[in-house]
């Protein structure tokens, strides 16, 4: 059976007078990449820290594993925490910094070498031992830091925006990195990010955060497909929102729908408009952007709003896109992908 590693009822924590979190719930289970996405200010980390034990909640309970540690020091819970400056020891080498966390724990030094080596070898950093942080990349660097949590192997590893000091290229090869790694070692992971394609990319399940609380808990595709607010549907993803006679192009559909840009198809105005499956309405392309394997079409609609449609770009050029720009266009998508907002 699939156990609970974290277990967060009615968390509460406030700075002064302002609320960083205003009442999370939220079950995290063994060996899941979990993601906490969200908006700069939305108090992940603020919960990344109640859990870490680095600060204390004004209310609530933290279970680690089935057993509360809500009062517990952060040496007392079996969680490591990876910081996004890496916190390595300059003076020391990479065998030592990883092997630092044993030598503290009194384990004999034959055995924490050996298991410093594993640890390097997990993060595919065979060979890197007797360098110093200074004479590595900011990638590699980020890997010892990761090694340097997993040689302990803590129960659950907590990564606070670890990814963001890398550049993008490096950034999203780390990405698929890390979700092996994790796989691998089968390590409960919680990682802290503002980027939606990151979290997307990685996670298992993400909780998208809003002022504090928790607007959404869900798989990738769940949060993707079914965004439960308008909130989450902007957050991930581009949102176009519409009402539902417009959205469905059927009466009795009240209600507010989210439709995602790729799932609509952008036609010459006088495309055939009567696929019964399909709703259609047209206006006029206010902007074209060619993106490279993409272009994205910003379209005024005649019955008034705009919608973001993205297409992919198999036959079209740029000097195509560029001709878009003030043209009269009809968009057209299948009613299913009018997904209704609970209101
Ligand atoms: P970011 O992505 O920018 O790190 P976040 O979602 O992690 O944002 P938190 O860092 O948890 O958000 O902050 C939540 C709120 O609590 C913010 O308004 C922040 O200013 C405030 N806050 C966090 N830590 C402190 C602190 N030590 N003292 C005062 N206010 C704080």
């Amino acid at each position: 059976m699939e156990g609970i590693a974290i277990r967060l009822q009615d968390l509460r924590k406030s700075f002064g007078g302002t609320t960083a979190v205003a009442g999370v719930d939220l079950e995290i289970r063994d060996g899941e990449f979990f993601s906490m996405l969200g908006p700069s200010g939305s108090g992940k980390t603020t919960v990344l820290r109640l859990v870490a034990g680095f600060e204390t909640p004004d209310g609530g309970r933290i279970e680690l594993a089935g057993q509360e540690v809500t009062g517990l020091a952060p040496f007392e819970r079996d969680v490591h925490t990876v910081f996004q400056d890496y916190a390595l020891f300059p003076h020391m080498t990479v065998e030592q910094n990883v092997a630092y966390a044993l030598k503290i724990r009194k384990v004999p030094k034959a055995r924490r070498l050996a298991r410093a080596r594993e640890a390097l070898a997990e993060v595919r950093l065979e060979g890197y031992g007797g360098r110093r942080p200074a004479q590595l990349s900011g990638g590699q660097r980020q890997r010892v830091a990761l090694a340097r949590a997993l040689v302990g192997r803590p129960r659950v590893l907590l990564l606070d925006e670890p990814l963001g000091a890398l550049d993008l290229k490096l950034r999203e090869q780390m990405q698929t990195e890390l979700k092996a790694i994790q796989r691998e070692v089968g390590i409960t992971f919680v990682f802290v990010t503002h980027d939606q394609e990151e979290a997307l990319t990685m996670s298992d399940r993400i909780a998208v955060f809003e002022q504090g609380r928790i607007a959404q808990v869900g798989t990738p595709a769940e949060i993707y497909e079914r965004p439960a607010t308008p909130f989450v549907a902007s957050f991930v993803g581009t949102s176009n929102l519409l009402d539902g006679e417009v959205a469905h192009r059927v009466a009795g559909a009240p209600g507010t729908y989210n439709i995602r840009p790729e799932k609509i198809r952008v036609l010459k105005e006088s495309a055939e408009a009567d696929e019964p499956e399909h709703a259609t309405v047209t206006g006029t392309v206010a902007d074209a952007v060619y993106l490279g394997d993409t272009t994205r079409f910003l379209v005024d609609l005649d019955g008034g709003g705009r919608l973001t449609a993205v297409q992919q770009n198999l036959e079209t050029s740029a000097e195509d896109v560029a001709a878009y720009r003030g043209s009269r266009v009809r968009l057209q998508w299948h009613r299913r992908h009018a997904v209704r907002l609970p209101s």
